[in-house]
């Protein structure tokens, strides 16, 4: 069994489903907006623009996609687009806010293992409220020590969250589908990270890097990894 004082696991793509909900999203804005946009502008790249030049006003989160998607709706149709177009946009960020969490194959059970050999911690970030609201609805919120809902994922914000948890960063093993925002940070301070990738994975999230780490193709394999199964 390796030794580490607490297993932290991201949430949004690594417990359960997000980032297939965003992609629909983007898509359902493009045929929604395309129709008013100037020939020739490519209108899913200029909302990532948009959600890009927004990131440190309106952090992370389906409410900062919806504010971005309604600003790149006026903006590349120049303020040609209907407001029944605003009124489909804004039903489909409530639509999303709203929805039941839909967990990712074996997570209850890889949680319910590898708790009873380490606490565990749930480090996530986004919309507090959304996030709160998943995690209480989530049906898994009892196998958690600690819940982080970060505005940041960086190397500061996790060492503050170890510091309250009471663990030294080189004893954290954090488990999540991010390298950008769950590996290199952690790794920054010392730490071990297990990547868990997802299908997609969001434009902003993208990162060039060189490090080795662990990389599973499922969670269900982690029980295994830690020589706990
Ligand atoms: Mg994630």
């Amino acid at each position: 069994m390796k030794s580490f004082d607490i297993i932290a696991f991201d949430a949004d793509d690594t417990l359960w489903h997000s980032e297939d909900r965003f992609s629909a999203g983007e898509q359902h804005f493009v045929e929604l907006v395309a129709p008013y946009a100037p020939e020739g502008v490519d209108v899913k790249a200029a909302l990532t623009a948009v959600e890009r030049k927004n990131l440190s006003v309106l952090g992370y989160g389906v409410k900062a996609f919806g504010l971005s998607a309604v600003e790149a709706a006026i903006s590349i149709t120049n303020g040609a687009v209907p407001v029944s177009v605003i009124e489909k946009l804004m039903d489909m960020v409530r639509a999303h806010l709203t929805e039941a969490v839909r967990l990712l194959p074996h997570v209850p059970e890889v949680l319910a293992h590898v708790g009873r050999h380490y606490p565990l911690a749930l480090i996530t970030k986004g919309d507090l409220i959304h996030q709160t609201h998943k995690v209480q609805t989530s049906g898994l919120e009892h196998h958690f020590a600690h819940v982080e809902i970060l505005l940041e994922k960086d190397p500061d914000t996790y060492a503050k969250v170890f510091t309250r948890m009471g663990v030294a960063p080189d004893r954290v093993c954090m488990v999540g589908n991010s390298v950008r925002s769950d590996i290199l940070p952690v790794m920054a301070l010392g730490g071990t990270a297990v990547h868990v990738p997802y299908p997609l994975l969001w434009e902003l999230e993208h990162v060039d890097h060189d490090e080795h780490f662990a990389d599973l193709d499922s969670i269900s394999l982690l029980p295994a990894w830690l020589g706990v199964a």
